[in-house]
């Protein structure tokens, strides 16, 4: 007889963004005749820019001869694209990292979930609070994050960020072996500077704990003062694995890349001998038993958003969401509303007018504005009051949903 992970029943019957999904596809199926307004997935809107279409073409022409035709590839990722990930990503930021430490993958939500099993499961997880759910989940499906209960897991330390602390994580008061930290951040938009990321590592270091550093959305990061990479902090390359993607860099959220960075440096200690041993050689053989690597045109297609055309257009289409954010954000902060984010991050996260609480919110703006928004609870206690809206919309989109909420709430 089969018994099942008792631990997945834990979880709530279906994930927080299918739930949303589901939500406002009963509402599309519902209501032909209105143009709903979607400012809650984030997904890109903006197609795959012309030198990565080229790669690709190229690659699949390869693919169709004997003479080029590639099979399975090294599980850790084509030597070209991890070059161009070592120089462009972090060379170029002055930070030094080897290619052995470049894991390729196939979006950061498989490693940002995956990572987990490296640690023993009776570590404590520190998330920062309202949070990417993966996080949590993927702790949760093990056994680690206890039991849910009131909205909160019992064995994670929430690290609340809310209007009080100016929305910046405080350095945990309870012990914690592992944290997760998201810069730029989902769902808030908001970033820590190198200052304040700073004070993360040394705690880290000091701690002996492991940061899981996902910055996903590194790509619209504009201020000189917040870093790409965690890595650009001395001494993280000993506290911190970082997750990366293409997803919303270069539109990749339908082809799938990213990648993994796993410091030679970095090591955790065994429970019985305290013994440290390195995080890199055990991912490395955990990808070798679980993975075989992302194909070789989507990783040709990563590559050439490394090329001068590809890095250009890359940028354009960034700067087009991040002047949307700007419009959105002008949008809100005319009509006196406080806003959150959309300055380095495509993520506005607005606080729920009149107190309402954020799913009854979510409903109101679906069914009387016809505008779908993220509710906050979704991503954590501390994001109750809240809700995110996204700029990787259509621009003409953005700017109407925005109107249609304005509209109805002149002064948030
Ligand atoms: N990390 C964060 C914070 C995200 O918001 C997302 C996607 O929305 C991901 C990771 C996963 O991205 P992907 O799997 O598309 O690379």
């Amino acid at each position: 007889m089969a018994l099942i992970n008792e631990h997945f029943l834990k979880l709530k019957g279906t994930y927080f963004f299918d739930d949303i999904a589901k939500k406002i596809n009963a509402f599309k199926i519902s209501h032909p005749k209105i143009k709903l307004i979607d400012l809650a997935t984030g997904d890109v809107s903006q197609p795959l820019c012309p030198a990565v279409i080229e790669a690709m073409h190229k690659a699949v022409d390869e693919m169709g001869r004997k003479d080029t035709f590639k099979g399975y590839g090294p599980g850790q990722g084509y030597k070209f694209l991890r070059e161009a990930i070592v120089k462009h990503d972090y060379q170029l930021h002055g930070v030094n990292i080897d290619i052995s430490e470049v894991f390729v993958n196939d979006g950061a939500k498989s490693d940002t979930g995956n990572i987990q099993e490296l640690i023993r499961w009776d570590n404590s997880i520190g998330v920062t609070d309202p949070v990417y759910p993966v996080y949590i989940e993927s702790n949760a499906m093990i056994g680690r994050a206890g039991k849910h209960d009131n909205g909160m897991w019992t064995n994670v330390v929430y690290i609340p960020c809310t209007a009080d602390n100016e929305y910046l994580p405080q350095l945990p008061s309870q012990p914690v072996d592992v944290i997760y930290l998201c810069n730029p951040n989902n769902p808030m938009g908001t970033v820590m500077t190198r200052e304040v990321l700073k004070k993360w590592v040394n705690f880290a270091i000091k701690n002996d704990v492991l940061i899981f550093y996902d910055a996903a959305y590194a790509a619209y990061i504009q201020d000189d003062d917040v870093p790409h990479s965690i890595y650009e902090i001395k001494g993280a390359r000993h506290v911190a694995i970082e997750f990366r993607s293409y997803s919303k860099t270069a539109g990749f959220t339908g082809l799938r890349c990213g990648y993994t960075i796993v410091p030679k440096a970095l090591t955790a200690v065994t429970f019985d001998s305290g013994e440290r041993i390195s995080l890199n050689a055990l991912w490395h053989r955990r990808q070798s038993a679980k993975f075989n690597g992302v194909s070789y045109v989507t990783q040709r297609a990563a590559e050439a958003t490394y090329s001068e055309e590809g890095l250009r257009q890359v940028k354009e289409t960034v700067r087009y969401y991040m002047d949307t954010a700007n419009i959105m954000r002008d949008m809100f902060i005319k009509s006196g509303w406080n806003v959150v984010g959309g300055q380095n991050a495509p993520y506005l996260w607005l606080k729920v007018p009149d107190s309402d609480d954020s799913s009854h919110f979510f409903m109101q703006l679906l069914y009387n504005l016809g505008v779908a928004c993220m509710p906050g609870s979704g991503f954590g206690p501390s994001g109750e009051g809240y809700f995110r809206l996204t700029s990787l919309a259509q621009r003409e989109d953005c700017i109407e949903g925005v109107r249609r909420i304005l509209s109805n709430y002149a002064n948030g």
